[in-house]
């Protein structure tokens, strides 16, 4: 997949003066549930009213959905608030569905991202369609299985793509539902600067407390919009209750966060920049200088292990080393899971020098 200019175009065209909202339940329950959100989301920043129809769940004997019936409910409210919809869809039968019921905006879900055949099933039932289709992040942290789905949709001809981040699960996560891993979603934004990429924080977080930072997290990153579950009562919520908000508490959330600028064109801030940016490019190149001394006497010590036969490998002197580095590290601000990257890096890189130099 190459980047292309016109991923963005159904963004721009929707001409908004802030970020992308879609909002709406976890699950459609009943017509009066998703009515009445749906009126009150009408009077936020909100483009399209989410709900799903079709729940995939864990485990079997919750909630599954309430099925097609709900399709109708989708067609009420764009009639009677004007707002634009979504779904999920998660196999051929519902893509049929939700066309028919002229559902605007299409979703693929985290667990079928992983599958390529599900998606290439999706793929083959929207072949022709002009939808909108946004493709959720698989569970497992996979760029290329994310992007494979892409361009999956793609190769049928879909032009109006995005992706949406929803975080990845993970067995010892405490504090999200769903870890963030904001790298991967940054590599993916470097990648394919034009393919609108928003953040779904509901399922990140697993609960309402951290919505707000995770939603300023994803605009500070640049993201395009978001995708938050929002109930008339979420407490009452037949699925991710922990998880919603409000429609209330969604204006609130989206009248606070703070939209940073890309780029800024203004002299002064120009000028500030490219000094620290000169700065920062002589400490890179020094770092390069260090880290290549350090290569140099490595090889010393490969060289001098090699003469009197000793094992390159000595565990105990880098355990020690990395405890030490961690303590200093710690006293300069610089957190323990950094120092250790970087110092297993170099760890690599030095016996890697010392075999080479023995060959
Ligand atoms: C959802 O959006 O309700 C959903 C099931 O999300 P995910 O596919 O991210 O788990
Ligand atoms: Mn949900």
């Amino acid at each position: 997949m190459k980047n292309n200019i016109l991923f963005k175009k159904w963004l721009l065209d929707l001409q908004l003066t802030h970020p992308l909202v879609i909002a709406g339940p976890c699950s459609a329950e009943t017509e009066a549930q998703v009515l009445s959100t749906a009126h009150l989301i009408k009077d936020t920043d909100t483009t399209f009213f989410r709900a799903g129809i079709w729940k995939p769940r864990t485990r079997p004997g919750q909630f599954e959905g309430v099925g097609s019936i709900g399709l109708k409910w989708l067609q009420r409210v764009k009639e009677e608030t004007g707002l634009k919809t979504a779904t999920e869809i998660a196999n051929a039968s519902h893509v049929e569905q939700a066309l028919k019921h002229h559902i605007d905006l299409l979703w693929i879900g985290a667990r079928s991202t992983v599958s390529p055949f599900i998606v290439q099933e999706i793929a083959e039932a929207l072949r022709g369609t002009d939808k909108i289709v946004l493709v959720k992040n698989p569970v497992n942290p996979d760029l290329p299985l994310w992007l494979g789905a892409v361009e999956r949709l793609q190769s049928v001809g879909i032009e109006k793509l995005g992706v949406i981040h929803r975080g990845f699960s993970s067995y010892h996560e405490k504090v999200y539902r769903n870890k963030p891993k904001w790298p991967l979603a940054i590599e993916l934004r470097k990648q394919f600067p034009d393919l609108p990429l928003l953040l779904d924080p509901s399922h990140i977080c697993g609960n309402r407390e951290l919505i707000f930072e995770v939603c300023q997290t994803g605009l500070d990153l640049n993201y395009d919009g978001f995708m938050i579950e929002t109930h008339i009562d979420p407490n009452g919520a037949w699925s991710d209750a922990a998880q919603q908000i409000t429609p209330h508490r969604l204006n609130e959330i989206t009248q606070q966060l703070k939209v940073k600028k890309p780029l800024l064109e203004e002299t002064d801030y120009i000028n500030r920049l490219t000094i620290y940016r000169k700065e920062l490019d002589q400490l890179d190149q020094n770092l390069i200088e260090l880290l290549s001394s350090r290569m140099d006497i490595a090889e010393q010590i490969g060289k001098l292990k090699h003469e009197k036969n000793v094992t390159i490998l000595q565990s105990s002197r880098w355990d020690e080393l990395m405890q030490k580095m961690i303590e200093i590290g710690s006293k300069r601000g610089l957190s323990q899971e950094f120092i250790e990257k970087l110092f297993k890096a170099i760890h690599l890189e030095s016996i890697q020098h010392q075999q080479d130099i023995n060959k």
